[in-house]
């Protein structure tokens, strides 16, 4: 019955061609958006001097959505805000992350006794960053986590009750949910909060491809976009203030003006495990109005991007979880032999692999492949939640080492992969070993069944982006302000400088998407004044 009132009066209200604003509460957000729309359609053909919207967000991922709840809530719901997305949902690579959100000084951490502090994680990320980090960004984003945590907990209403120990980092301070993904759980939690909230509306496929300014390129004055059904039409929205948060360019092989291409040409053949929508148009539009760009050839190789041994050459890769090494997995090459500190930085560990193990045999993309093996002990303390690696053919079950080698052609070194295994678990009781490694969270049963999958070096995050500073307004290559335009998330470049470190993305998406929001909002108003 309801769905039926809906139909009425969505046909009432295309055929009369009203500009509904204040659309019926009771009426469902697909219904709405439908109107919303058809609003907007109507209105490019009128001439208008009064503003669309008060604020525009471009990308419904974690940056996006957090900033679009926090200035809503600044503005105490009294203007009006406008979230565009390109796809047909919202999340973006967000919704992808499984790892964790780093956040500093926790309850959770307090209760497991971890003694983080500033100056801990400020230089453990400068470290990871190879100091390339602006020293500003960073000591605002690590300051900044640890409201994060009261964030998105109480007034989100977000589950972070896991803590882990990811790559690069000192101590523990990565959280999680315990039961859901953490990528997914934040943006759906987010837009769960916003999404019936009358003062922000999301149009879902609609592809922002220009950014407007007044003529002496001083300040932001509009948007054009496209409703990806018919990109031809191009329309125009007036607005105070737009909030870059449209993501990185991880995915940006094949457009006219690829940024991997003009940035990092040796990584085109490389896989990714970016979504195909990371193609870098916010960058890309920013750039054609005069931001500068920053740190732009720093792209993240992940290490373990998962190769997925009923489709292998495939382009997109899942993630492996940092997790997995974290319990125990450990890595080897085609002789049998490890050949890093599992736990290190990913661009240390991607480093290895390529030094160390062989390259798949395809001229379409660059793979190098290292196994990881995992045993039931360390998969326990993962969480037991493996069955769908397994279900899709990224890990596999040997009843030993043996069957492991003849299975993935390696037989011939079979007992160096005994021998490397005797010697790491002679490692774990010293606790060190020669790479480094100081913590071993499982040795090897040699006679027990393995799981073990192949992982390879992809294309993951880009430290690069649009130039921020630390309010989130972003920089003109003239080294001034662009008056309106604010940047957050993988968009922007400076926080993570020449490596990111593991679950210091979302964290930054946390804490700048609120501070965009922040800023946004102190220039808005003062159109008011
Ligand atoms: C597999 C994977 C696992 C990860 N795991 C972790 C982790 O555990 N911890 C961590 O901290 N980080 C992790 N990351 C990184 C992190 O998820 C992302 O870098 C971060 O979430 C980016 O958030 P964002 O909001 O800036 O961009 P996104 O989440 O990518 O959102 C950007 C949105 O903007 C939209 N968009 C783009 N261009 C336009 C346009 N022109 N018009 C309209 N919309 C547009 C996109 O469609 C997208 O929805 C992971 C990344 C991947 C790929």
């Amino acid at each position: 019955m309801k769905a039926q009132t809906a139909i009425i009066i969505l046909v009432i209200a295309i055929i009369i061609g009203v500009g509904i604003r204040k659309y019926p509460s009771y009426l469902p957000s697909y219904v709405t958006n439908i109107l919303e729309i058809t609003r907007l359609k109507n209105r490019f053909s009128s001439t208008q001097t009064t503003f669309d919207y008060d604020l525009i967000i471009v990308g419904s991922g974690l940056a996006g959505l957090t900033s679009a709840f926090e200035a809503n809530k600044l503005f105490n719901g009294q203007k009006k805000i406008l979230v565009l997305e390109k796809m047909p949902k919202f999340g973006g690579n967000s919704a992808k992350a499984t790892s964790g959100i780093n956040m500093l000084d926790t309850p959770l951490q307090a209760k497991e006794g971890v003694k983080d502090s500033f100056d801990l994680f400020y230089k453990d990320t400068m470290k990871s960053g190879k100091n390339l980090s602006q020293p500003k960004l960073v000591s605002t984003v690590v300051n900044d986590s640890h409201y994060l945590f009261d964030f998105f907990t109480k007034e989100i209403g977000s589950d972070i009750s896991k803590l882990g120990l990811l790559g690069g980092h000192s101590v523990p301070r990565t959280h999680r949910p315990t039961k859901a993904t953490i990528g997914y759980h934040l943006v759906d939690t987010v837009h769960k909060k916003i999404k019936d909230i009358k003062s922000i509306k999301i149009i879902y496929n609609a592809t922002v491809c220009e950014l407007l300014t007044n003529e002496k390129k001083t300040k932001i004055t509009g948007i054009k976009y496209y409703l990806n059904e018919n990109s031809k039409n191009v329309l125009t929205l007036s607005t105070k203030g737009v909030i870059l948060a449209s993501g990185g360019f991880g995915h940006d092989f094949d457009s006219e003006d690829s940024l991997l291409k003009e940035f990092v040409p040796d990584k085109m053949k490389f896989p990714t495990t970016n979504g195909k929508q990371t193609q870098g148009i916010g960058v890309k539009i920013a750039r054609k109005i005069g931001i500068g760009l920053t740190d732009m050839t720093q792209v993240q190789i992940h290490p373990t991007g998962f190769v997925n041994l009923n489709d292998r050459y495939q382009k997109n890769k899942i993630l492996a979880p940092e997790l997995l090494r974290g319990v125990g997995g450990i890595l080897i090459n085609q002789k049998g032999q490890r050949f890093c500190n599992e736990l290190g930085t990913r661009d240390y560990v991607s480093q290895k692999i390529i030094e160390n193990c062989e390259m798949a045999k395809s001229n379409t993309i660059t793979q190098y492949e290292s196994f990881m093996l995992i045993n039931q002990k360390a998969i326990d303390v993962y969480g037991g939640k493996v069955d769908f690696y397994i279900q899709k053919g990224y890990l596999r079950k040997y009843e030993n080492f043996k069957v492991f080698a003849e299975k993935m052609n390696i037989s011939k070194y079979y007992d160096n992969l005994i021998q490397t295994l005797k010697e790491y678990n002679e490692s774990a009781d010293n606790k060190k070993d020669k790479f480094g490694k100081k913590v071993f969270p499982q040795k090897f049963d040699l006679n027990d069944y393995i799981y073990a999958g192949i992982i390879t070096p992809s294309i993951h995050y880009c430290m690069g982006g649009v130039t921020m500073n630390s309010n989130a307004q972003l920089i003109k290559t003239d080294g001034k302000v662009m008056n309106g335009l604010f940047g957050a998330g993988e968009v922007t470049g400076g926080v993570h400088g020449g490596n990111r470190l593991g679950g210091n993305s979302l964290m930054e998406c946390g804490v700048y998407g609120r501070r965009a929001a922040r800023s946004a909002v102190e220039y808005i108003n003062t159109f008011d004044s």
